[in-house]
């Protein structure tokens, strides 16, 4: 049985005849009459079971009902006002707990007497996840995933620290110029939390082979790898299909930043991507062939030569926040199956792009989802697949 108890994180005050919860700026409010209302919030403190609650209650007010009591309960479950006490994250050493506090705090809000808060950090530091490119936002990305608590992380990058990176990449320093940034960046993550276990892959991604050794064990990766352009999206999908790995892949383009994912066996790939629009939109193709063109050949983009530090740090965050929804399970990713982005001068999220899965794709047409996504299938989500 559950022992429910209302949130610290979500204070609640009585005023007017009522009881008022704030929340996130708004407020939940109970209509109060003879005291009962109260009387029932004060039991709720983690310690009793139901039919104790109910117990305790009727001892004030007679004619309170174990049922009243249940009805009471699903409604403040239903408000997002209590959880279970039952949990009591017994798994984590004190100094995790110490350690995790805030992340706990801010995961209360989402609890109910049916989802523990500690289950949302658990399947976050039992999490297998990589970052493949610790560069402009790689760099940022990776440090805060060890900051929320992944504790099993791969990270790829073939390059060494140069002076330009420094006025974004900021885990590096000017000691380390020269330095490998794999070295440097684990480094930077075991002086963060000494627990976490970093694994080290320094090369330069040539095939879709070389993604699915990277990923192949991996639940969700991130993916900012800006070379060769065009080549290394296809490497990529393809890697992570195969390896049934989520891919979360983004970038920063002059003045705008923009992310998308792809759930093998889900969701749509950047394949079925890529063929509708070679179908439906000649100019893009245009563009595309263009590219690839410029790419084959080894040649630099412009617009790569820009990149603004408040831009690639608002990227890797919206991101972040897609891996830790993918993992942790704490509401629906967003980006499934679409291109989510904003611009430096409007941060406002707008969908720039979306594609749906085609049946007869070449790359993931006979695609099973892996079992650890299958809860994106349930119906309650509303996820498009
Ligand atoms: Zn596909």
């Amino acid at each position: 049985m559950p022992r429910p108890a209302l949130k610290v994180s979500i204070p609640y005050f009585v005023a007017d005849g009522g009881v008022h919860f704030r929340m996130g700026g708004e407020l939940t409010s109970l209509e109060e009459t003879d005291g009962r209302v109260q009387a029932l919030l004060e039991l709720l403190d983690g310690t009793r079971e139901p039919d104790r609650v109910h117990h305790d209650l009727a001892a004030r007010f007679p004619d309170v009902t174990r049922a009243d009591v249940d009805d009471a309960l699903a409604a403040l479950d239903e408000s997002g006002l209590v959880q279970d006490a039952t949990d009591e994250g017994g798994d984590f050493t004190a100094d995790h707990r110490e350690r995790w506090s805030n992340n706990l705090g801010f995961f209360e809000t989402y609890a109910s007497l049916s989802r523990s808060k500690y289950d949302f950090q658990r399947r976050i530091r039992d999490a297998k996840v990589g970052v493949l490119g610790v560069g402009g936002i790689g760099s940022h990305v990776f440090i805060d995933l060890v900051a929320i608590g992944f504790e099993d992380i791969r990270i790829l990058d073939f390059d060494r620290i140069e002076v330009s990176n420094f006025n974004r990449q900021i885990i590096y320093g000017e000691p380390d110029v020269g330095r490998v940034k794999v070295e440097v960046a684990a480094e930077r993550a075991r002086a963060l939390n000494s627990n976490v276990r970093v694994s080290t892959i320094q090369k330069k991604l040539t095939s879709a082979d070389d993604v699915y050794e990277a990923v192949h064990d991996r639940d969700v990766v991130i993916a900012v790898v800006d070379r060769p352009k065009v080549h290394v999206m296809h490497w990529l999908n393809e890697g992570c299909v195969r390896a049934g790995t989520v891919l979360i892949g983004g970038g920063v383009d002059t003045q705008r930043a923009f992310h998308y994912s792809v759930v093998p066996g889900l969701s749509g790939c950047l394949e079925c991507w890529y063929r509708s629009v070679q179908d439906n939109d000649p100019t893009s193709r245009m563009v595309q062939g263009v590219l690839d063109d410029i790419d084959r050949e080894g040649g630099a983009f412009g617009e790569d030569t820009a990149a603004f530090n408040g831009l690639v740090a608002m990227d890797a965050s919206l991101m972040v926040g897609e891996m830790v929804r993918f993992t942790s399970r704490v509401s629906p990713p967003l980006s499934i199956g679409r291109m989510l982005g904003l611009s430096f001068h409007d941060p406002r999220l707008e969908e720039f792009e979306s594609w749906k899965r085609l049946p007869d794709c070449a790359v993931c047409g006979s695609t099973q989802p892996a079992e650890s996504m299958r809860w994106l299938e349930s119906d309650d989500l509303r996820l498009p697949f």
